[in-house]
């Protein structure tokens, strides 16, 4: 039978499966949700950032060493042509600071919808309520699945399952098992854009405050070095937006900096993140603003003099852990404790003692090894018929409209690679 099998109605198994459609062949999607595209309607915060209009080079530089691997699918399907798929749809984009491509109306669903549609005018049949079990191999080639304990057969499968994150929309790690069935390794799969669980009450504090421009400083060391000068830990430098919660860290700069974290941790490696208030002023230049401050308002109680250098939440939890007293005028600061002030200022220091889990990662980090896949056509070197696409493979990459991006483009491939096995 010339019937394509694409197990997972997200963003690579909606694309894959119109490309199918449109080199001809008969394809089913089976997706065990009652709706496909449930991640993407979140994606977001409910604005679905869908690609990036980054070049090709830096786009490939925020996967990471694999991002070597999309090279070749991105010159096959990249974000010009994304872009230009959904307008042709229908669907006006928009692009935001940094390079991120929206929907113009800002309602993550349209895009689902504009995909659905899509698929509906090519005619592609996707079953709902279907959840794939199990790979049907014949002589070392895949011939169908058992999808809710029937068989269903195809001349060739996609597995577009996602990965294990955000397990209520439907990914929610199928895919590995299915792929380990026909001999793929798993590279272990952890948890990625996660927020952090810090030591202390510090966060819990400052719980709900959000600040736009932070610079925050990775640590990493060993344990037997410890985090003392002589052996210098691992830094990474971050800036932009962080949230406390009740429990930790989160925020765009915090995920940001999570995969990395997250892979510290579990090497039991230390993991220390310290907070700059203040990163568009040097230690001199922060200096001369306080002592400005301190002179202009010298009548002033200290604590309401900090409250023009910080948001209201910080000012009782800097004159803690700074020591100053809250009713002295600033005019009365010695040099010392300006200077104990200036410190923190730009260094508010975090153990991070764990991560969150699958249930609140925006992705999954590890998966299916790409050594196992020939990124010419998404197909699998261990079991003929088989195609990989999304994020059940090894594919990780920040922020930013990246990993819908290799969903689709990934999901493009495997479509036209497998139509053509037909
Ligand atoms: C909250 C959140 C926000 C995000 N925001 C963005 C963003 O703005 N920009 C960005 O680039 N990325 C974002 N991501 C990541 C992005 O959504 C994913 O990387 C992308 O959706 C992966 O696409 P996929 O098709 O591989 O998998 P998914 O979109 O997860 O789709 C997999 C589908 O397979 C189905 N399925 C699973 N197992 C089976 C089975 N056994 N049988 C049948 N069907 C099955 C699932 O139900 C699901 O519908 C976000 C992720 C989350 C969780």
């Amino acid at each position: 039978m010339n019937r394509v099998l694409v197990i997972g109605g997200g963003a690579a198994g909606m694309m894959a499966a119109g490309q199918v459609a449109l080199c001809g062949a008969e394809v089913v999607v089976l997706e065990k949700m009652k709706q496909p595209g449930r991640k993407i309607a979140i994606s977001g915060k409910g604005r679905c950032n869908l690609t990036n209009n980054a070049d090709l080079s830096e786009f490939i530089s925020h996967f990471g060493r694999n991002g070597r691997f999309l090279r070749q699918v991105f010159q096959d399907f990249f974000n010009n042509d994304l872009i230009r798929f959904f307008e042709e749809q229908g669907l006006d984009l928009v692009t935001e600071r940094g390079g991120r491509v929206f929907p113009a109306q800002g309602n993550a669903p349209d895009v689902v919808k504009t995909l659905r549609h899509w698929l509906e005018g090519l005619s592609v049949s996707l079953r709902p309520d279907s959840a794939v079990e199990k790979l049907l191999v014949r002589n070392g080639k895949v011939e169908g699945v058992v999808c809710n304990g029937n068989p269903v057969y195809g001349k060739s499968v996609i597995l577009a399952t996602g990965g294990a994150s955000y397990p209520a929309t439907g990914s929610s790690g199928d895919g590995y098992r299915l792929a380990e069935s026909v001999g793929h390794s798993i590279m272990p799969i952890r948890p990625g854009l996660v927020p952090v669980v810090t030591q202390g009450d510090l966060a819990q504090r400052l719980s709900g405050l959000h600040l736009r421009n932070v610079g925050v400083r990775l640590l990493i060391s060993d344990p037997a070095d410890g985090m003392n000068r002589r052996n210098r830990p691992k830094k990474r430098n971050a800036f932009g937006e962080l949230l406390f919660m009740k429990y930790g860290l989160s925020g765009p700069v915090i995920l940001t900096l999570s995969n990395e974290i997250v892979d510290a941790l579990r090497a039991d490696q230390q993991v220390q993140l310290v907070l700059d208030l203040k990163p568009a002023l040097d230690e001199q230049k922060l200096d001369a603003r306080l002592q400005r401050d301190f002179r202009t308002r010298h009548k002033e109680p200290m604590h309401s003099v900090l409250r023009g250098l910080m948001p209201e939440k910080l000012v009782q939890v800097c004159l803690d852990e700074t020591g100053l007293s809250p009713d002295t005028p600033a005019g009365e600061i010695r040099t010392a404790e300006r200077k104990r002030l200036r410190f923190w200022l730009k260094n508010i220091p975090f153990i991070v003692t764990g991560y969150c889990g699958f249930k609140e990662a925006i992705i999954t980090c590890g998966g299916v090894s790409l050594k196992e896949v020939d990124p010419r056509t998404m197909a699998s070197k261990c079991c003929p018929g088989l195609y990989l696409a999304g994020e059940v493979l090894d594919l990780q990459a920040d922020t930013g409209g990246y990993n819908l991006q290799a969903a689709f483009s990934t999901g493009w491939l495997a479509g036209r690679s497998a139509a053509e096995y037909c």
